[in-house]
């Protein structure tokens, strides 16, 4: 019998466990940990609320979840709960699928300003994750400056432009939703330091854009490169230009404005004790496509401003890291006999969900040439037996699909579902909180 340990119960961990399934059968036992007592990682807490079709994956996941050999081993912080040290000697193999959680520090003076915040936290924030439900980002002022020029970046300028409205069918949390309904931002500068040709936007999300009801995308037709020049794009990349290119040439007048401030470098965030304004250096491309500051600079008022700049995975005391990707050090994700890394922990925050499927498959086929038939370890039972003693509240996938029914109710109607945000609010809806703890 093969014992595999993934931890973290992402695209990237459920495609590990789906690869190594269908390649050990039932000569393989898989645990699926994750910290949360909830599955799938930033399916959950990441995908937008108003993209209920991309979470829709989850099924996928939930078949994979539902079999004898798999198991999701829910609210169990590996590195807090239970060692890598200790998962190593009780499986063959321990695969490293924990994402990409921590905001790349944007380094500027002010970035610590109240009112400056990482997609991390303010996404996490709007889609529940317990560990930004407190955040209460700064709306109160009218401006806010959106850093970044991926499809994080849109993510965030449309759940700031929509009316409560648009947000019908959703699950966009309770605390989310009320705020941004009393919400006063009208202006959101979306800042690039490269121009049009190199966005990581993609044309699905960019032309949501054009199609909001209160707000619309704003683009200085000058920044626009020769036409002829998109024909050396690649597909996909050409029609999200072209759609840059409609927005310039058909502007529209809206209440809320979302300004494409292209060739734009933030430098400093000034403010008296909260952020104000962002102060940009303009730049200028050289032949091999990098950007460099020119000199001229100008400041941007923001009271809110959200730096979409990419994510890093945390370091794991003893686990090799890459300090200047931000993510596990790996041979192709043989990170030490026995210990491997997959998905963003492995590649850094890059590509999609499904960019994580063929990362499992070829973790899964690493395992299977390393451990052979495996080598007689615990697994599962000595898992279950170390965590037994040290009390800690397993969640079961069965007690998820607690959680996920109790959240289903509390929908308001029209929406997929109401989240619980509180890491003991799940666990108690779960049906796991005894004694004390469950009286309060
Ligand atoms: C804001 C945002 C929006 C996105 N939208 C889309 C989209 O619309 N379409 C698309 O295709 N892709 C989208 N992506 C990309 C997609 O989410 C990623 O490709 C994918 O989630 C990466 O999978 P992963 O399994 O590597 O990491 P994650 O999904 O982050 O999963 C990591 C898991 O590990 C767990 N974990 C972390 N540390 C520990 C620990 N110490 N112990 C136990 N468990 C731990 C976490 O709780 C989490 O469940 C988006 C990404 C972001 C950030």
């Amino acid at each position: 019998m093969r014992h595999i340990a993934i931890v973290g119960s992402g695209p990237a961990g459920y495609y590990t466990a789906e690869a190594c399934r269908n390649i050990f059968g039932d000569g393989g036992r898989i645990d699926i940990i994750d910290r949360m007592p909830v599955p799938f990682g930033l399916i959950r807490t990441g995908v937008a609320p108003d993209h209920q079709s991309i979470k829709a994956v989850s099924k996928r996941y939930e078949a994979v979840a539902l079999t004898d050999t798999v198991r999701f081993v829910g609210n169990i912080s590996v590195g807090k709960d239970v060692s890598i040290a200790e998962l190593v000697s009780l499986y063959d193999a321990v695969v490293l699928a924990t994402g990409a959680p921590q905001d790349r520090p944007l380094g500027i003076p002010g970035a610590d300003l109240p009112g400056v915040v990482g997609s991390a936290a303010f996404v996490g924030w709007y889609n529940g994750h317990p560990d930004y439900a407190r955040l209460n980002p700064s709306l109160h002022g009218t401006d806010a400056v959106v850093i970044g020029n991926g499809n994080v970046a849109l993510d965030v300028a449309r759940i700031l432009a929509k009316t409560p409205e648009e947000f019908a069918g959703s699950d966009i949390v309770a605390h989310a939703r009320e705020a941004l309904a009393q919400s006063r931002i009208r202006h959101i500068t979306l800042l690039g330091r490269r121009g049009p040709h190199q966005i990581a936007m993609t044309p699905k999300e960019l032309g949501e854009l054009g199609r909001l009801e209160r707000a619309g995308p704003r683009i200085d037709p000058t920044d626009l490169p020769d036409e002829g020049a998109d024909a050396l794009l690649e597909p996909g990349q050409r029609k999200s230009v072209m759609l840059l290119r409609e927005f310039a040439a058909n502007p529209v007048a809206r209440p809320v404005t979302i300004d494409f401030d292209f060739y734009a470098m933030p430098v400093a965030i000034e403010g008296e004790g909260h952020a104000q304004r962002v102060v940009v250096e303009r730049t200028a491309l050289d032949e091999m496509g990098r950007s460099h500051g020119t000199g001229e600079h100008y400041a941007i008022n923001a009271s809110l401003v959200v730096s979409c700049i990419g994510y890093q995975t945390p370091v794991i005391d003893g686990v090799p890291y890459e300090h200047g990707r931000g993510r596990f050090a790996s041979d192709e994700g043989r990170i030490l006999p026995g210990l491997y890394c997959v998905g963003w922990a492995r590649r850094g925050p890059t590509g999609t969900i499904g960019t994580n499927k063929p990362d499992g498959l070829m973790i899964a086929e690493k395992i299977a040439q390393d451990i052979g038939e495996g080598a007689d370890k615990p697994g599962r039972p000595g898992l279950d037996a170390l965590l037994g003693q040290r009390g800690v509240d397993v969640i079961t996938f069965r007690d998820w699909q607690n959680i996920d029914a109790e959240e289903v109710a509390r929908a308001l109607p029209g929406a997929p579902r109401e989240k619980f945000t509180d890491v003991e609010d799940m666990v108690r809806a779960a049906g796991k909180l005894t004694g004390q703890a469950a009286a309060e």
